[in-house]
Formats: C-alpha cells, structure tokens, sequence
C-alpha cells in the first residue's frame, strides 16, 4: 500500500505540498496575469503566444490525451477561427445577406465556433470510423486541404492573408495593444481549463476516458463510442478556433502560414511535451515549446556559426528523449515526482443521498437468456457450433472447457461484441439480432472481460461509477456547468457501495492500473453491478485470485442469486465451480458436450475424456 499511496496524508508537510500541486496551476497563471502590466511589451507578446498556443493544445489534450484519438489537423481549426474573423471584418466579397454579421470581430466568434463546429462534424464523420494509424493520417489529408484553401481562396486574400482587422473593444475600451489583449487570451484560457477540469470530472467526461480504453469496453458500458468520439472532436476544433479567433484579434492580420501541417505538428508537440494526460501540459507545453523556440532561435546560430531553422531539430530529439523519459509530459513528471496528489483515505459513503431507481428483476426460474442453434465461424475455423443453453433468473450457471473451446466467443455474442454467423439469442424474451453491446447493456445485461479492460490512470472509484453511465443522463454541457452534481453525487455513492460490496472500498482512490490482477477483476465485477444488471456475464472472475478473494467473491455470487440475479460464469477453478453453481455446461471445441448438476457433470465419461481426463 505505501507504494500506492507514496504520500503520508497524515503528515502537514506532505499535505502542503499535495495541496500546492493541486492548485500550482492555477496560482501559476494568476501570477502571470497580475504581472503583466509591469513586463516589457517583448514578453507580454510572448506570453499572449503562448495563450494561444496553450488554448489549441488543450483541445488536442481533450482529444488525444483523455479520448485517445491522435489529430495532425489542431492548426486548421485555429485557421478556421481566425479566417472567419478576418473575412466577417474586412473581407469584400461578404454576401449581403449576411452584412449584418459583418465587421464586428464580436459577432465573428459565435460564427466562427459555427463554422469550426459543422466543418469537425463533417470531417469527423468522414474520419474518426478509421483507426490505428489510418486515423492520424487522415487528420493530415484534411489538414492540408484546409491549409491549401486559405491559401488558395482570393476572397482570403491568397497567399498574403487579410490585414487591417479591426481591435476587440469592449465599451470605451480598445484592446489593441498585446497588455491589452493579454487579459481576454489569459481568461478565456482560464475559463477553458476550468469548464474542461469540470467536464472531465463528471459523467460525460468518464464516457470520454472510457474512448481510451477501448471501442469495446466503452460500448459495453453504454457509451455511445462514435457520438462521444464527434464530442471530443468537435469540442476540440472550438477550442482551437476560439485560439484562432483571439489570435487574429491580437495580431490583426492573417495569412495561411501558422495554420499549416506544421504548424499542427507542433501543437502536438506542445501537448506531448507539457503531459497529455493532464489539463494543464497544455499550459506547461505552450511555454515550453514557445519560449524554447524563442531562446533557441536565437543561441543556436550564434552557437553554430550560421543561420537557420536549428532549433526544429533540437525540438525533434528533445521530444525522443522525452518519450523515453517521461512518456507522461513535464507537468505529468512534475506532478508525480513532487505533487504527486495523495487523495489519502477514500471518502465515505454520503448520507442523505437518494439512492438510483433499480430494475424490476425477473421472476425467479424464468428464462432471462436463451441461445438456441448459435454458430460462430471465424473463416474456417467454427468457434462455436450449434449451442443451445438457457440462463434462468436466480441461477448461476458455469460454462467449462479447456482453452480454446469458444467460451469468450459465445460471451462476446451474448453482449453483442460479436455477432453469431447463425442461430438466435433471446435476451428477456427478446431476440437480440443485430443490437449493439449497449443496447443489450441498457437492458440490463452486464459483463466482465476475460482479459481485464479498465482504465488504469483513473482511480478505480472512477472506473467503477463508469458502470453506472447508463443509469445517468447529464450531457456535455451539463457537465462542464457543474448542473449535474445531484446526479453524480448518486452515481457516486452507487459505485462506493458496489466497491464496498467486492470488498475493495478501500482502495477507491488508487489508480486502477496500481492494483493486483485479481483486485482489477473484482473492480471489474464492481463495475458491472453498478448497471443494475439482471444478468450478469463473467468471464474467469475468480482467476488470478487468493484463496480468501475467492471464498468472498463465491460469497458475493451466492448473494447476487438470492437477490434473483442470473450468473453466467467462464472458470477454470474447479473447486470454485463446482461448490457454488447450480448448473455446468461443458463446452470442448466449439461444442457443448453436456450440461447439468456439477457432480453428475463431473462423473461424465465424456467430461472425463475430453476435459478432466485432458488435466489429469
Ligand atoms: P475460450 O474462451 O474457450 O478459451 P475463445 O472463444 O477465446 O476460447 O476461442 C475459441 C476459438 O476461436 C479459438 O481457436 C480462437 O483462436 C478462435 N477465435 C476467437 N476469436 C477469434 C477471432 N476474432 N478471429 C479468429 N478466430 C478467433
Ligand atoms: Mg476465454
């Protein structure tokens, strides 16, 4: 435990310094903000540079880092922001019909969040379908056909851009100066990061986490993976743009250099250098690769002896170094040598909060899945052939074989992961041809993976209550306003209490990653309680467990049938098997041999052969 928890929360010292690492960002920046009246005008444009820069790179934070989707393409949205303002303002080809929108920068911003937000909803359909490295290369097309438009397109003045915008002015106020324009970039960076660490705490932003876990996992759960991918990428190109709109505020002239593939490349630098598993590498990045430039652009040739672009180069191995250093970022390395946040004991459970509706469970004895002709072929190969089983509300049935005998195949098309060549499914008297695995989830089927799927950097608080995604309804921007704490405090106190259950509530604010295989799997178990399911799918929960884990989770399982749950179980523990099911399906070879009570199941000559017979 104490390499779990590497700070003693009990200890003022350490306490401090977990309190400053919590607030070291905000404090950072409020100190740049109060000192800029007094730096020289050099530096404030620096520091509106790096703004900008940290806006942009803390969308394509949203997007890589938190929902694992890798974009070449930030610096097109920023183009898109800022050529929207320079043309609304000082463009002379604007259509009279829309002159009413014209040559106010104010009215050019929600335009331009507008125009950003349809252009990602398009190019996002067209590629976040695509994975692996099919997907960054995509982001690299578009970009470049973006970045070959500004420069194409006359009514954007070509290769020479649009000058002459107008400044921002609020009231009697011009901000046309860079100490001027320092307060709207800085705030708006402020706003960002705080509306983005309340989106990330909250139910919307769990569904976003889960994207990097995996399509598999996260649909399961009940996230809608594709929605939620377009969210991120959306959310991320307005944040970009809104970079793009301060940036041709401040500078008051465009053209299409700073928003080309480049340019997007280095947006990801700053994100991989500042930690792209935290909010504020966006910050600690911008500077980094901002003031690096700056200072590098000017010792290098010096140092050199002759002019030229050295300092792309030094860039290049810095980020190799680093990767191989700290693959988390500077502000992720600095964040776990120093500030490492000790969250100490786990909170206990809330009182006084109402606990979720549940589910009326089906009559005990019914039928609650049923599988009938189910074959399974992977090209040649038949994974599963013609099985027929039913699962009766309040049994816990065990489906054994060796490895190899289709076990997690016919799993994955009971949840709908896979779908079943021929043969039919029922699920609550329902054929589940052609659902999804969250539609069979909302339903109230919940499962484990055989090869555990949580998401380690989170706490397994976190991934627990991810469980309950489909038990609440707070959107995007419900989340980011902090309107949806009611619910969340009851998805909370749900997901404690089904930690409790599993007997790991003490271990609620370690990082699921930190814990013991056997512990994942109970998280896992956790997790999928949190649903509500009336059946529950487990694929070898008791593997990797000690003996005492075991005795509590056959413990747990035995409850969960009393409670009139159906259990359906993959294992290899035997004795496990055989003291706690009620029924066991023999499957060998893609094949169900036999089905029955566990002793007569035992004693089958056939079981004996192909199974038993196999191990002794
Ligand atoms: P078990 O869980 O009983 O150990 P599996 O269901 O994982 O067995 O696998 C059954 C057989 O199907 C194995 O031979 C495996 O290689 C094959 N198989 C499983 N999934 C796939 C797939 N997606 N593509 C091809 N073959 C697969
Ligand atoms: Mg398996």
């Amino acid at each position: 435990m104490s390499a779990i928890l590497s700070i003693d929360a009990s200890k003022p010292a350490e306490r401090r310094l977990a309190w400053l690492g919590r607030r070291a960002g905000p404090l950072l920046l409020l100190a740049l903000l109060l000192s800029v009246p007094w730096l020289p005008t050099f530096s404030v444009n620096l520091l509106n540079n790096i703004g900008l820069a940290a806006l942009a790179t803390l969308g394509l934070i949203l997007l890589t880092g938190v929902s694992g989707m890798t974009s070449f393409g930030q610096a097109a949205f920023i183009g898109l922001g800022a050529y929207t303002c320079a043309w609304l303002t000082v463009g002379t080809d604007v259509p009279a019909a829309l002159s009413f929108l014209a040559g106010s920068p104010w009215l050019a911003l929600p335009v331009g969040l507008l125009v950003t937000a349809v252009v990602a909803l398009v190019l996002g359909g067209v590629t976040l379908r695509l994975s692996g490295h099919y997907l960054p290369l995509g982001t690299i097309c578009w970009a470049l056909a973006l970045y070959y438009l500004f420069g194409t397109l006359e009514s954007l003045g070509s290769h020479s851009g649009l000058t002459g915008l107008p400044s921002l002015q609020i009231g009697p106020w011009l901000l046309d100066t860079p100490v001027r324009m320092a307060w709207p970039i800085w705030l708006s960076l402020g706003l960002a990061l705080l509306l983005c660490r309340f989106l990330l705490d909250s139910r919307s932003g769990r569904a976003l986490r889960a994207l990097n876990g995996g399509q598999l996992m996260a649909e399961s759960m009940g996230v809608p993976v594709f929605r939620t991918k377009m969210a991120a990428f959306v959310l991320s190109a307005l944040l970009a743009a809104l970079s793009g709109w301060l940036y041709a505020c401040n500078q008051r002239f465009v053209s299409p250099a700073p928003f080309s593939v480049t340019a997007g490349i280095d947006v990801m630098f700053m994100a991989l250098m500042g930690g792209v598993g935290h909010l504020w590498g966006a910050v600690a990045g911008a500077v980094i690769v901002t003031l690096g430039r700056d200072v590098l652009q000017d010792w290098l040739p010096s140092l050199l002896g002759q002019g030229g672009n050295y300092e792309s180069i030094v860039f290049g191995l810095i980020i190799i170094g680093l990767m191989h250093k700290a693959p988390q970022g500077l502000w992720g390395a600095v964040h776990r040598r120093w500030f490492h946040a000790a969250k100490g004991a786990p909170a206990p459970i809330a009182d006084g909060i109402e606990a979720l509706p549940r589910r009326a469970l089906p009559a005990r004895g019914e039928p609650v899945l049923e599988v009938k002709g189910v074959t399974r072929r992977f090209g040649g190969l038949v994974a599963n052939r013609d099985i027929d089983l039913t699962l009766h509300a309040g049994e816990i049935l065990a489906v054994i074989g060796p490895n190899g005998a289709g076990k997690s195949t016919l799993f994955n098309q009971l949840s709908c992961v896979d779908r079943p060549t021929s043969g039919e499914i029922r699920f609550l008297g329902q054929s589940i041809k052609g659902w999804a695995s969250r539609r069979v989830a909302q339903a109230g089927l919940s499962r484990t993976f055989q090869h555990v799927k949580l998401l380690p950097t989170m706490t397994v608080l976190d991934n627990v209550v991810l469980g309950a995604h489909l038990r609440g309804h707070a959107g995007l921007l419900r989340s980011a306003l902090r309107l949806d704490r009611a619910e969340e405090a009851r998805l909370i106190v749900e997901a404690q209490r089904q930690l409790a259950r599993v007997g790991l509530a003490h271990l609620a604010n370690v990082e699921a990653g930190n814990l013991a295989l056997g512990q994942q799997r109970l998280v896992e178990i956790a997790r999928a309680l949190c649903a509500d399911p009336a059946v529950l799918l487990l694929d070898e929960p008791a593997a990797g467990l000690r003996l005492r884990e075991k005795q509590a989770l056959a413990e747990l399982l035995g409850r969960l049938r009393e409670e009139g749950l159906a259990v359906l179980l993959v294992e290899h523990d035997m004795d496990f098997v055989m003291n706690l099911v009620d029924r066991v399906v023999v499957m060998v070879f893609g094949e169900k041999i036999t089905e029955g009570l566990p002793a007569d199941v035992q004693a089958h000559p056939k079981v004996l052969e192909a199974y038993l017979g196999a191990e002794a």
